[in-house]
């Protein structure tokens, strides 16, 4: 079995490592069943002699309530950032209204770059149909479709913006082969969907590759997302330590979350380069709340993980070490209850009890946690590349036009050109409808119009402004211009499909 512990930790700002007194942590109990196992791992921890001095915050659903838009009152904020530790119980969003993700926020704020969800399988004792997974998802966690960047465009369309960023993708990357050697993992795969976004996903493709070639000592390979996914959830035990852009991520560790046995069982950390968050898998299952039926499992293997991350991992190994000799008992939450696996069923609270009552024992079927081996994770701050040399081959407009027939607008389009700028594609939904296309191909309000200049004429910012000045002229609609650059004289922008 290999363990799950991770730290990352860089410069003076860092979190103190081996402290005797006790490292102040803030903790937030959370909605639904929050609270419920917030208590039973703060019972644990303190039953197991954790030097961590608690600074309850209130943060979640009742912020958002009394008006505090993002769920994070100012007190709330100070303590995180005072202390850059924060162990956290499951929020909710409240449904509609505009409220704004509290972890989103949360990770974004404080740079919590990389996620991590170790799921493995706990057979016999939790039933799962993959008795031998011990699989790592490791999701880029600010970037992608969660810059939360969206914009109606049209009446009938409207746009949620992808970004990937070269240092992004590079910090993340790293970050999973580091983790995969100092677990002594043997493989990582990358999943993205570069065969259709050739530009963003095939930048976080690109920079694996890249990587990769730094870290002979770990296997390594891509797969399309969709396939990878697939494979993830019908053989897990074919992977090892997987990562992957932020959607794709949060989809794909919720599968491997679930498949392991149940989505209570699993811990997860967000690691920053100054701060970290600590929390479950799981959300904050108001179907259970108030009930003392919820597993504290996930809980408490992100209060495990935070634990190493602090250096602690004598006492982190001391409670895991309870936690699998309690599974392996049989004394088992609703979640993971089987008669004929189980020996007794128990709520949060006397789970938390027999855990504390096994402080001191080893497992005797699983294999003892052993942190000894640990090793701090630490990135190169981000070295920027030579410039290279951006040369502009002339505009996307982004035209807002009620009309059919693409040749309408084309006529329109023509008359905007100018000495440098020609009109050369008109697109719809990203596929071409102008200069060749088909009557079948159906048409929204949003026509992307791309004006470029012949082989070999440079074009100028003021060739776009001057068709931006006679676009008004004319009463087009432009709702938003994209520029088209080569770096270097490669192409940085998608051609139109069918083009
Ligand atoms: P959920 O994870 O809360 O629940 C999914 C299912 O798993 C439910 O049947 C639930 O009863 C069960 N479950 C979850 N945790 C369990 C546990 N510890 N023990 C036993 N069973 C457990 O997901 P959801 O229902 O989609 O979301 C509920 C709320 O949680 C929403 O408001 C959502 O926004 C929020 N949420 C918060 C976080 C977070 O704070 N990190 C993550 C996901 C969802």
């Amino acid at each position: 079995m290999s363990s799950t512990t991770l730290s990352y930790t860089q410069g003076s700002s860092a979190p103190e490592f081996y402290s005797e007194t006790p490292i102040p942590v803030a903790v937030s109990h959370g909605d639904g069943i929050g609270p419920e196992i917030m208590a039973a791992v703060l019972k644990i921890l303190k039953a197991a002699g954790a030097p961590l001095a608690f600074e309850e915050i209130e943060m979640g659903e009742r912020a958002y309530l009394s008006g505090v838009s993002s769920g994070i009152p100012s007190e709330a904020w100070d303590a995180i950032r005072k202390h850059r530790i924060l162990l956290k119980g499951p929020i909710t969003t409240p449904q509609g209204g505009g409220y704004k993700s509290l972890n989103v926020t949360l990770r974004k704020s404080l740079g919590l770059f990389a996620n991590t969800r170790a799921c493995r399988s706990y057979a016999p004792y939790v039933r799962t149909k993959h008795p031998e997974m011990d699989v790592v998802i490791i999701r880029e966690n600010e970037e992608d479709l969660y810059a939360g960047i969206e914009h109606q465009q049209t009446q009938e369309v409207v746009q949620c913006l992808k970004l990937i960023t070269r240092p992004g993708c590079e910090q993340i990357i790293r970050y999973a082969f580091e983790y995969a050697r100092s677990q002594n993992r043997k493989k990582l795969t990358c999943l993205t969907k570069d065969n259709i976004m050739k530009q963003t996903d095939g930048l976080f493709h690109r920079v694996f590759d890249e990587i990769a070639a730094e870290y002979p000592d770990i296997e390594s390979n891509h797969m399309i997302i969709d396939i990878g996914a697939a494979l993830i959830a019908d053989r897990p035990e074919d992977f090892d330590v997987v990562v992957m852009p932020n959607l794709y991520g949060d989809i794909v560790s919720d599968i491997t979350g679930q498949i392991s046995g149940s989505v209570g069982l699993g811990g997860s950390s967000n690691i920053g380069r100054e701060c970290a968050m600590f929390e479950a898998i799981h959300g904050s299952a108001p179907d259970l709340a108030g009930k003392d039926v919820a597993n504290p499992s996930g809980l408490l293997q992100a209060a495990i993980l935070m634990l190493n991350y602090l250096g602690q991992f004598e006492v982190a190994e001391r409670i895991q070490n309870a936690w699998l000799r309690t599974l392996e008992s049989g004394i088992h939450t609703g979640d993971i209850y089987r008669p004929d696996l189980s020996t007794r069923k128990v709520g949060t609270r006397e789970f938390a009890e027999a855990v504390c009552q096994n402080l001191g024992q080893k497992p005797r079927r699983f294999q003892a946690a052993d942190y000894s081996g640990f090793e701090r994770i630490e990135i190169p701050a981000y070295r920027r590349a030579k410039e290279k040399t951006k040369t502009l081959d002339g505009v996307d407009l982004f035209v807002d036009w009620r009309g059919q027939d693409a040749r309408d607008l084309a006529y329109k389009l023509q008359l905007l050109e100018n000495a440098t700028l020609k009109l050369a594609m008109i697109t719809n939904r990203g596929v071409m409808v102008w200069p060749k296309g088909f009557e079948e191909t159906f048409c929204t309000d949003h026509w992307r119009c791309r004006f470029s200049s012949g082989e070999g004429v440079r074009v100028r910012p003021q060739d776009i402004i001057e068709l931006l000045h006679k676009a008004a002229l004319t009463e087009v609609d432009v709702i938003k211009t994209e520029n088209l650059y080569r770096f270097d004289g490669v192409r940085g922008y998608s051609l139109g499909q069918g083009q």
